[in-house]
């Protein structure tokens, strides 16, 4: 055992949720844990530890230890250590790797599921499921600082536990298995392969996650073949969008009595998941965007659900707002979109192409394949400046390409970036990204003197700022302003009576406390204009 955490154990306030949650379960759920001796030793300690304690909280949770090499793990073919299986005997589900941060969720989600013997998935799923008729092998990459990744492994094993007979679904930690990450060229978490086959990279909304182990048809092929629908949920308010403006939106319509939903494509948290560390937020010094946006979303599940895997397709306006999502239909009186931004692309040769191999949009959650490697972060603002000190931080050996001569952004990231001492090409554009399964150099122009030169580097992080996701705006036909942002007034309210928009998607200065201040107001007027709808003369 690994001498500095003999002492180990969870930490009080962590006991008291997890009992909470295990008052849920059912029958007993039995971890089996695998180790073996001088491969990923540390890890091994704390599994053990971890799973040791878990079984104190329960009686239901049964774990039992194994070594690497033993008749047990030869009937499991467990050759990876550490590597954990739940209830073998029902059950073809597995962590190779150790499922701490981000992955704890999954984990203790999976345990929740597997003693209900319920995969939680939709009616529409589970017919889709239902058509399945060979086996499927899904393996999850992740890393254990990956906020998108427990959505993805939670998809693969909730298909193993619906379809025990011809799903099996392992999640691999790409840091504990360096090897098996390279032989996959798992370059951007979350990384899913399917009996072999690579299949996508992030975290997809259940059913087109479901539509793809059934087919083996990646995600884009399938999006005109996914039957949006399902039942018809009747609320009051619909949210779109689980980054802080929904979901602050969400509280505040559930405390003016309004029945509220929210619908998040992805994971809770929207942005903020993946911001490292906030500084601007008013009461804290600083605080990790993860840790923020925990503690917002336990505050909002006392009010509103949100929906995570729900992809909004179409919105109507006509007697009642609709919103048509991947797993079901929502019709309401109100609805606020607050559907964020997404990453601006450089659009150049290579970007494509490489994107998952080396070209990445989210530092937090692929920096670790690059320690100790050369690596160029594209961008001259706040997210290249933080993104930059995260990876230098992890041991890459950054460079920041920015277009011009100095960095638009807050001073103390500025102090920061030099104080570490991180090179700048100043006046520098990307002009392709090359590589034939990973990038190995990216050609560079000086804008200046329109030199080109090649850089040997192993990742591009893209930092280049965002483009709204405004297509659900456009399809009712919102009022944008000329960069594509939905246009309120100061009080959220659109062009469109019964609409209203939400933090970054109208612009302006897109921050978290924008966002929660804008989603306050929209759903105050929603309220109110439920109450009085101006629209309608009579109704004044
Ligand atoms: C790296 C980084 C660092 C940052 N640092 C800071 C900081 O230090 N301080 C600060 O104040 N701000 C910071 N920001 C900005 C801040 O995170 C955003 O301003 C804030 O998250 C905006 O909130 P939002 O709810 O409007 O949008 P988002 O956080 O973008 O959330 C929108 C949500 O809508 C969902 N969505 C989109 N389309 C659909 C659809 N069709 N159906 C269902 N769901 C959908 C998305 O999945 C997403 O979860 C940072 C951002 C980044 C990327």
């Amino acid at each position: 055992m690994n001498d500095s955490l003999k002492n180990w154990s969870l930490p009080e306030d962590a006991k008291k949720i997890l009992g909470e949650r295990f008052k849920q379960l059912k029958e007993k759920v039995f971890l089996e844990v695998f180790t073996k001796d001088g491969v990923n030793d540390q890890f091994n300690t704390l599994i053990t530890l971890f799973a040791k304690e878990l079984s104190k909280l329960s009686d239901k949770i049964i774990v039992n230890f194994y070594k690497v090499g033993d008749d047990f793990s030869k009937k499991y073919a467990v050759t990876r250590s550490p590597t954990v299986l739940f209830n073998p005997e029902k059950y073809s589900i597995r962590y190779t790797g150790a499922p701490f941060g981000e992955e704890s969720r999954s984990f203790i989600d999976a345990i929740i599921m597997i003693s209900q013997r319920k995969s939680f998935l939709s009616k529409e799923s589970k017919e889709m499921l239902s058509q399945l008729k060979e086996p499927r092998d899904v393996k999850v990459f992740v890393t254990l600082s990956c906020p998108y990744c427990p959505g993805q492994v939670l998809n693969a094993f909730k298909a193993a536990i619906e379809r025990p007979d011809l799903v099996s679904a392992e999640a691999v930690d790409s840091m504990e298995n360096t090897d098996l990450a390279q032989k996959h060229n798992v370059g951007a978490v979350p990384h899913t392969i399917i009996n072999d086959q690579s299949i996508s990279h992030g975290f997809e909304p259940e059913q087109r996650f479901v539509a793809e182990l059934v087919t083996l048809k990646p995600a884009e092929d399938l999006i005109g073949e996914i039957q949006a629908g399902g039942e018809h949920v009747h609320v009051d308010v619909i949210i779109i969008g689980g980054g802080p403006a929904g979901l602050t939106a969400g509280i505040y319509a559930a405390r003016s009595g309004l029945k509220t939903v929210i619908l998040e494509k992805a994971m809770v948290g929207g942005q903020m998941s993946i911001t490292p560390m906030v500084e601007n937020w008013p009461g804290f010094r600083s605080i990790a965007g993860k840790q923020l946006m925990e503690m917002i979303n336990a505050q909002v599940r006392d009010y509103v659900p949100v929906l995570e895997g729900q992809e909004v397709v179409e919105i109507k306006v006509g007697k009642h707002v609709e919103a048509i999502a991947t797993g079901g239909h929502f019709v309401g009186q109100a609805l606020i979109l607050a559907t964020g931004t997404s990453h601006r692309h450089l659009g150049v040769a290579g970007e494509e192409k490489l994107y998952g191999h080396g070209v990445s949009y989210c530092a937090t959650c692929d920096g670790y394949f690059y320690k100790n490697k050369p690596v160029v972060v594209v961008g001259g603002g706040n997210t290249a400046m933080t993104d930059a000190l995260y990876l230098k931080n992890l041991g890459a050996k950054v460079t920041i390409l920015a277009r011009g001569s100095e960095f638009r952004g807050e001073q103390p990231l500025k102090n920061s970036v030099e104080r570490e001492k991180i090179p700048v090409l100043w006046n520098t554009e990307i002009v392709e990204i090359i590589g034939d399964s990973r990038v190995t150099y990216v050609k560079v122009k000086n804008r200046k003197d329109e030199k080109e030169k090649e850089l040997k580097v192993d990742a591009v992080f893209v930092a280049i700022g965002e483009v709204p996701n405004n297509q659900l705006a456009t399809q009712i036909g919102l009022k944008l302003d000329g960069y594509g942002y939905v246009q309120i007034d100061r009080l959220g309210r659109t062009n469109i009576p019964r609409v209203y928009g939400a933090g970054d998607i109208t612009g302006g200065v897109r921050q978290i406390v924008t966002a929660v201040g804008e989603g306050a107001s929209a759903a105050s007027s929603a309220f109110e204009d439920i109450s009085h709808p101006y629209w309608l003369p009579n109704k004044k």
